[in-house]
């Protein structure tokens, strides 16, 4: 059961990481991609900074190894590298669970969206696919000025849902986007997927912490059926 203290009426999940295993290509294919300029970005980094655009990841990250600016040609470069790299990865699997999750949440009368800063040209047609999401339900990369932890991306969910905050719940795996739905004032659960310390997330303001898909599929099940029966 989660300490959720409203009436839930809406999830918003994040994608990589929460709905799909993918933060392993991602981090495989950026360490890739630096690596031809001879900067030696770590797993860990990646995971770091999930979230962010890849711009953003881009621009940092060469302040902190190269000690400069990125110029828009080196930016758009080690982006298109990621792209050709992760295209060349095998598709990433899909969290045990999360898809009867999903089905469960919606039957109990719960909306589901997703919130990714994802740019991913095929995003719409999978998350379509493998969860029935609509473009109406999906805030993606296309949709925001400002990626993770800026609050925009899930200000703009609240807004689509229709909802008031307190009958929202997040779920997140990255510190930058527990980040982001914090400062948006949402109630945040933290599904640790990846291989950053448990602290990490906590710091970053999760309420609640979970470290596989079944126990949160538990989690979020208990709340709608404890919903259901205020009703
Ligand atoms: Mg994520």
């Amino acid at each position: 059961m989660s300490g959720f203290p409203g009436k839930l009426r809406a999830v918003f999940f994040d994608m990589d990481g929460v709905l799909y295993d993918s933060m392993n290509n991602h981090a495989i294919t950026w360490v890739n991609s630096f690596k031809k300029l001879g900067v030696d970005f770590k797993p860990e980094e990646a995971y770091m900074n999930e979230g962010r655009t890849g711009d953003g990841t881009i621009t940092l990250t060469f302040k902190k190894y190269l000690n400069r600016e990125a110029t828009e040609e080196e930016k758009e470069a080690v982006y298109r590298e990621k792209v050709a790299l992760m295209n060349e990865r095998p598709p990433a699997e899909i969290f045990p669970r999360m898809q009867e999750l999903v089905d469960k949440l919606r039957i109990s009368g719960i909306k589901c969206f997703v919130v990714t800063g994802s740019r991913q040209p095929s995003l719409l047609g999978k998350l379509n696919r493998d969860f029935g999401f609509e473009s109406d339900n999906i805030v993606s990369g296309h949709d925001v000025l400002k990626g993770k932890p800026h609050p925009e991306p899930y200000l703009i969910a609240l807004e689509k849902s229709g909802y008031e905050k307190d009958e929202v719940l997040v779920i997140e795996n990255a510190p930058l986007g527990i980040q982001s739905a914090k400062c948006a004032g949402l109630y945040t659960i933290a599904i640790n997927s990846g291989i950053l310390d448990d602290e990490v997330l906590v710091k970053a303001g999760a309420d609640e912490l979970c470290h596989t898909s079944e126990e949160l599929s538990e989690i979020l099940l208990n709340t709608a059926q404890q919903v259901g029966e205020y009703e």
